[in-house]
């Protein structure tokens, strides 16, 4: 089975946990590029027709790399992530998606937040297990450098208070994940 049809498997099987998305067409794209391993939007085209078109692409540059690592509920686990990037963007009228964009990509602190709110969100609607078992997962690739693993963890990773409740019923303490998120 090719890397590709399993990753299209587990993201179908991904969305399906997310009630908020089941009406809403969301593509799983794959792309050479840089830089990033994933990322979610809009297609461009679709923000002014009936209905938007959204899309999570994966980089087929990091198949080898970051992607072959990860284990099966690690990707769902960033999957997840991506997916909730767009449960807040289906939220959001045009005018407010466009500056959402250009603020996320000029204003770090801005990035900050939203990231650590949607790492919030994925782990409250029921990927407790799979998104903190990719972070743990992580910390421990090769091939990254460690001071880029402490920098994601460290300014993306939610408040233990904001996702307490989920992160318990799911086996992890608050002292575990103190220490997942101040890594030296
Ligand atoms: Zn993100």
């Amino acid at each position: 089975m090719s890397s590709q049809v399993k990753l299209n498997e587990l993201f179908t099987k991904t969305k399906e946990r997310y009630p908020q998305l089941k009406e809403m067409r969301i593509k799983l794209k794959f792309k050479h590029g840089f830089f990033f391993t994933m990322r979610s939007g809009i297609e461009f085209p679709s923000l002014w027709k009936k209905e938007r078109v959204y899309f999570v692409a994966v980089n087929t540059n990091k198949f080898d790399g970051i992607l072959s690592q990860l284990s099966e509920d690690d990707l769902v686990g960033w999957f997840a992530h991506e997916l909730g990037h767009i449960v807040e963007y289906n939220e959001m009228s045009n005018r407010k998606f466009i500056f959402f964009v250009i603020q996320y990509l000029f204003d770090i602190r801005f990035r900050f937040l939203v990231e650590r709110r949607v790492n919030a969100l994925t782990v409250n609607s029921g990927f407790a297990k799979e998104l903190i078992g990719a972070w743990e997962k992580f910390l421990t690739l090769e091939g990254v450098h460690p001071r880029y693993k402490q920098y994601i963890i460290k300014n993306y990773a939610p408040c233990w208070e904001d996702i307490e409740e989920e992160a318990i019923k799911n086996g992890f303490t608050k002292e575990g994940y103190k220490k997942l998120t101040m890594v030296k």
